[in-house]
C-alpha cells in the first residue's frame, strides 16, 4: 500500500500550505485584522494597487520620517492623495 501512504503524505503537506498564501483576501496582511467598513476599511494605494487597511496607511503615513512613507510590499511612496477606500 505504497501509495496510499504517498498520498496521505501528500495531503499532509498540503494542509502544511504557507500561511501567507491568502486564499481569501479580506485580511489585512499588515495587521492582520480583518477588513470591516468601520476601523479597518479596505484601501488601496493608486500608486501601486496594494491593499491593506486604512490604519495600516495612517500609520505608514504618520510615519516622522517622510522617506519611510513607503509600500511595505513594493517600496513605492505611499501618499495621502492617492489612497483609495475601497468600501
Ligand atoms: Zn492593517
Ligand atoms: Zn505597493
Amino acid at each position: 500500500m505504497k501509495e496510499a501512504h504517498e498520498e496521505e503524505i501528500e495531503n499532509m503537506l498540503q494542509n502544511f500550505a504557507p500561511a501567507e498564501s491568502p486564499e481569501k483576501n479580506n485580511d489585512c496582511p499588515i495587521c492582520m485584522e480583518e477588513y470591516d467598513s468601520k476601523e479597518n476599511i479596505k484601501c488601496t494605494s493608486k500608486g501601486c494597487g496594494h491593499q491593506m487597511c486604512f490604519s495600516c496607511f495612517e500609520e505608514i503615513l504618520g510615519n516622522k520620517n517622510p522617506s519611510a512613507r513607503k509600500c511595505p510590499f513594493c517600496n513605492k511612496k505611499v501618499q495621502p492623495n492617492q489612497i483609495l477606500k475601497l468600501y
